[in-house]
């Protein structure tokens, strides 16, 4: 069996900006465990950044995240201070645990947008950040437009 030949790293630089963010934003996820790592060279050229619920494994093996939130290192290197905060307040605001009262526990989920962003940060940023961050991405990896357009977070 293979593994993949992407490389994982740890992140605490990820971290740090992430705890920053849920200060900030007032974003309720204290209770809620994220792990955040780095992806090289990438997740793939079209996907800047993840947040996906981890599984019971990967529970264990990180200490407890219920979150784990992936960037993908080559382009996160390359984006400056404010992009890194708004990809990950981003990542954030997919973050949605549910409390049960009943079962006195989370149920952990993910908030879905259906346009590309969350209106507090179209609020905040305006409409034209993911399209900046989409132009970085494109001319880093030398995209074409139609791969441009498939570029997600
Ligand atoms: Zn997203």
């Amino acid at each position: 069996m293979y593994r993949s030949n992407k490389e994982i790293v740890e992140a605490p630089e990820v971290e740090k900006i992430g705890d920053e963010v849920i200060q900030n934003k007032g974003l309720a996820l204290d209770d809620i465990g994220i792990a955040y790592i780095k992806v090289y060279p990438n997740l793939s050229k079209t996907k800047v950044a993840t947040c996906r619920v981890a599984n019971h494994r990967e529970h264990f093996f990180t200490d407890g995240a219920d979150y784990i939130i992936s960037v993908s290192g080559d382009i996160w290197d390359n984006l400056d201070d404010k992009r890194k905060r708004i990809l990950i307040w981003h990542e954030l605001e997919h973050v949605k645990p549910e409390y049960s009262e009943d079962r006195g526990e989370y149920n952990y989920k993910l908030r879905n947008h259906d346009i590309e962003d969350f209106a507090d940060i179209i609020e905040q940023h305006g409409v034209n950040w993911f399209d900046e961050m989409k132009d970085i991405v494109a001319s880093f990896h030398d995209m074409d437009p139609d791969k441009k357009e498939k570029i997600r977070i």
